[in-house]
């Protein structure tokens, strides 16, 4: 593999030495349970590529848990912060290029009339769950196994439960993430399977006058990365409807991968309110609350409060501004470069699978997709549709053992199957990858 551009210097401690400091003043030794496990110690990142202090080059497909859209260090979104950070960073007001960057939100994403902005995904789902008690006068909230909104506690339940504590199918327990929790702060959750409008349309003729809002991953990214059936969100929007409850995508994930205005627009349904963070600002913080403006009432005449001392700060609405005028740019061609490449990493890594003759399955709607194995015994293709058939079908060991192969052929993946491609990968970068998927395919097969 190669890159022109090194890395300037190389820190004079080792990686070994960085993670036993690390895990001295760093609770666990990182900053976040996701990187618990998966920790290397990086010291620098150009476009597609970055570096661990002891000076190994990786091709990266973590991006950072997705936010890195452009890659490493985009010049154009570096240039623009910088620019920004001459007038100053944070006001106790507004800020010009809050209410441009607001603008250009409310025109590219079709649910949104209004915008609010908070720092992490985490803060705006919790945003966006208050609104929808606040505006319908209800408090549960139905969320769906396997989909992940943040860590807050009223919405940690069933993110990854095993199936032994996972309950039945058709009424699945709501299981808690973590320990800590306030006491009864999972009782307004309803927890259901992906994917089946019965078990929707089952609660909301018992209860819809309970619930204020359904929350969902518009393509289940967190577990599978698997599309919603046909007509799925249409039935969730039409339900919605039906029962005056508050439908919320969490794009936090999906937002700007899958088009300029995030998943609904892809697939055409409009939620009520919508969530955006990760790649809108292709690596800085900030995350969107978007939504109708009769229900963004709520907040302007104060019946909900969201508040936030970071909230707009302008490093980071700098960085939207930026990112979203370089996926505009020459009618969306990084974007349509984006799934271009994610469609021939897909068909390649397939092609030299079937060719091995291992069960390899890929799935997702581009720019963000899942590879894992299938287990002994599963059919291909496999029919995945909801958290539990993800569970049931992959060997996750196994995939566990490919992450470690391609880490050693310097290439780096997320140990839980997603991969997260950016605008910055290059014709050579699919070319190295598929090379290294072959050799370590080939590992596999012979040992
Ligand atoms: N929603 C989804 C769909 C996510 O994937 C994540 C993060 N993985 C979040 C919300 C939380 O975002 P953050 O980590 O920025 O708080």
């Amino acid at each position: 593999m190669r890159f022109s551009e090194g890395p300037p210097s190389v820190s004079s401690n080792s990686n070994q030495e960085w993670l036993l400091r690390a895990e001295q003043v760093l609770a666990g030794g990182v900053s976040s349970q996701f990187r618990r496990g998966e920790a290397l110690v990086f010291h620098y990142g150009r476009g597609s590529h970055f570096w661990d202090v002891d000076g190994r080059e990786y091709l990266d497909y973590t991006l950072s848990q997705g936010p890195l859209i452009h890659g490493h260090s985009p010049m154009a979104i570096l240039d623009r912060v910088q620019q920004g950070l001459q007038h100053g960073m944070i006001y106790s007001g507004i800020h010009p290029e809050e209410v441009e960057l607001a603008e250009k939100l409310t025109s590219i994403i079709p649910g949104a009339d209004q915008v609010r902005f908070s720092c992490t995904g985490s803060e705006a789902d919790h945003a966006a769950m208050r609104l929808a008690r606040a505006y319908t006068g209800r408090s549960k909230i139905i969320k769906f196994e396997g989909h992940y909104h943040g860590w807050y506690d009223t919405i940690v339940g069933s993110i990854n439960p095993s199936l032994d504590e996972a309950g039945s199918k058709d009424q699945p327990s709501t299981v808690p993430w973590t320990g800590g929790l306030a006491t009864g702060s999972l009782d307004d959750l309803i927890v259901l399977p992906w994917n089946c409008p019965e078990a929707v349309e089952k609660v909301l003729s018992e209860h819809g006058d309970q619930i204020a809002a359904i929350i969902t991953e518009p393509c289940m990214c967190n577990s599978g990365c698997i599309e919603p059936q046909p007509g799925y969100l249409e039935h969730l929007r039409s339900l919605c409807d039906q029962y005056q409850v508050i439908l919320i995508f969490d794009e936090v994930i999906t937002g700007f991968r899958l088009a300029l205005g995030g998943a609904q627009q892809r697939y055409h349904v409009m939620p009520d309110l919508s969530v955006f963070g990760k790649a809108v600002a292709g690596g800085f913080p900030i995350s969107v609350l978007a939504g109708r403006r009769h229900v963004m009432d709520a907040l302007t005449d104060g019946r909900a409060i969201h508040a936030g001392t970071l909230n707009a700060h302008l490093p980071a609405v700098s960085a939207c501004l930026a990112s979203i005028e370089l996926l505009e740019e020459d009618d969306s061609r990084r974007i349509r470069g984006l799934e271009t490449y994610t469609k021939a990493l897909m068909k390649g890594i397939r092609e030299i699978s079937t060719a091995l003759g291992l069960p390899v399955w890929i799935q997702g709607p581009g720019p963000v997709f899942h590879m894992g194995f299938l287990r002994e015994g599963v059919q291909s293709p496999p029919s995945i549709s909801d958290y539990r058939s993800v569970v049931q079908a992959y060997d996750t060991s196994r995939y566990g053992q490919f992450v470690e192969k391609m880490k050693a052929e310097g290439i780096r993946l997320i140990g839980r199957g997603i991969w997260y491609t950016s605008t910055a990968h290059t014709q050579e970068d699919l070319n190295s990858t598929l090379a290294a998927c072959d050799s370590v395919m080939r590992t596999m097969v012979s040992g």
